[in-house]
């Protein structure tokens, strides 16, 4: 018989929640936990929907599970084998868009809160599930500005993300945060002129050659144990206008750091302008914050998980910080410890996304194990 973690997560990636669109992903899951005691609140901001669900009223520890209902679009329709609306199982492997990034991490939470109350009505603390419809998009009227409000009357010790971080078996690699994203439009000021007439010019090209050359071979940082060192990239220069023979008068650099917690906004501009100052460059800086950076530091949640991931599967996760951001970075500023355990993410973002049916039930089952581990006396 097929596993309830299958058919639900079949009837997820059957919902077209292209984003910001939920298509009817959170109102499935409200019907259901509404029949199993669950309370809800949900909000829509402009096109996007975002619901806490949650169960237990008394004092003691809470747990939130945090998820978004919206995928990525299927890019390539004829490379799919199968509609990647259709939830195909071939070989006790399911395939569809969001099976891995995150449908399939929502069934397995949701089974695994309706197990938990269905064994404990009168569990101590809070067991809850966040979801927004647009994680993959701009991610504004999402959980940014969801948590905030839920925050204002909920309390939560821990929260666990449901991204994609395992790597090559279930369990392998838990996220205990991530990595700063801040971006930087850098100008260089020169001096428009004839190529011919260089002495009533200033390149701005070659002015900024050496800083650039500096730029990219700086240690910004040397991270820290569950860190890698600051990294900053560039990623678009532009100056001149295609004609042959202008010097041009700006030249323009978009640029982002990948910072550890070691550093800052603050700390790395000084150190930016530390070099383009020392060449004697007239810039102008545009900084944009993406992202800050978090860490779990809760060495009790951290083992917790870690025993769920090993009494299940057997093996013992490495904790790390690598990938891009997620929404866990709006939740951890509330004071929140937020870990983030989910499917292999090979196929993520790709055509055929898929995921095996053995992981999503070890999935469920290890977020059993920790609802049990940090709810129960
Ligand atoms: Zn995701």
């Amino acid at each position: 018989m097929e596993p309830e973690v299958i058919t639900l997560a079949k009837q997820l990636i059957q919902k077209p929640s292209y984003t910001p669109d939920d298509a009817g992903c959170q109102p499935l899951l409200m019907n259901r936990l509404g029949g199993q005691g669950f309370q809800g609140e949900h909000h829509r901001f402009g096109e996007v929907d975002n619901v806490l669900m949650w169960h237990g009223n008394k004092p003691g520890p809470a747990l939130m599970f945090l998820g978004h209902t919206d995928v990525v679009p299927p890019g390539e329709i004829e490379a799919w084998q199968h509609d990647p609306l259709s939830a195909h199982v071939e070989a006790g492997v399911l395939y569809g868009r969001g099976v891995a990034d995150m449908k399939g991490s929502i069934a397995a939470m949701v089974l695994a809160m309706e197990k938990f109350v269905a064994e404990n009505p009168n569990h101590a603390g809070k067991v809850a599930l966040m979801l927004t419809s647009d994680e993959e998009g701009v991610a504004v009227d999402g959980v940014k500005k969801f948590m905030p409000m839920m925050a204002a009357k909920h309390h939560f010790d821990y929260c666990l993300v449901g991204e994609p971080s395992s790597s090559d078996v279930l369990g392998d690699t838990v996220r205990v945060g991530r990595r700063g994203s801040l971006h930087v439009n850098i100008k260089i000021k020169g001096k428009q002129g004839h190529v011919a007439y260089p002495q009533n010019a200033r390149n701005p090209i070659f002015l900024a050659g050496k800083a650039i050359d500096e730029l990219g071979q700086i240690q910004w940082d040397q991270g820290n144990d569950d860190f890698p060192p600051t990294s900053f990239q560039i990623s678009t220069i532009k100056a001149g206008s295609g004609v042959a023979n202008i010097i041009p008068g700006e030249l323009e650099i978009i640029a982002n750091f990948r910072y550890a917690p070691v550093s800052d906004q603050t700390s790395l501009a000084k150190q930016l302008e530390d070099i383009l100052n020392r060449y004697q460059l007239n810039y102008e800086l545009v900084w944009q914050l993406s992202g800050e950076p978090f860490h779990c530091q809760d060495e009790g949640f951290k083992q917790a998980l870690a025993a769920s991931i090993q009494s299940i599967t057997g093996i013992s996760p490495e904790f790390n910080t690598a990938g891009g951001t997620s929404d866990g970075r709006f939740v951890a500023p509330h004071g929140i410890a937020t870990m983030e355990l989910g499917p292999i993410n090979k196929t993520i973002h790709q055509v055929n996304e898929c995921e095996k049916i053995s992981h999503l039930v070890q999935l469920e089952n290890i977020y059993l194990d920790l609802i049990r581990r940090l709810l129960l006396p």
